[in-house]
């Protein structure tokens, strides 16, 4: 095999990852959206998942709560508490 014969091999290679990455990239989301039907169909909601996630994420201890003033918990803390006056 000569120098140039080996780039070419390298370079070709090359493309039939990409191509096999981009092939394999398609099957997953074309599998995604698949399953995400089939959830969807079952009643399932992907917006309240990631609204749920949301919900549990932990506040962050460096932010003030805009309520009350204190670190380590935000405004969640305080909801359903009665307004102090
Ligand atoms: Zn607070």
């Amino acid at each position: 095999m000569s120098a140039n014969e080996a780039v070419e091999k390298v370079f070709k290679l090359q493309e039939d990852f990409e191509n096999a990455r981009k092939e394999a990239i398609a099957l997953l989301l074309k599998q995604r959206d698949d399953i995400a039907a089939q959830l969807t169909s079952l009643g399932y909601s992907e917006s309240s998942r990631k609204a749920n996630a949301f919900q549990r994420r932990r506040a962050d201890p460096q932010k003030q709560c805009p309520v009350c003033g204190e670190k380590g918990h935000d405004a969640r803390r305080h909801k359903g508490e009665k307004r102090q006056h």
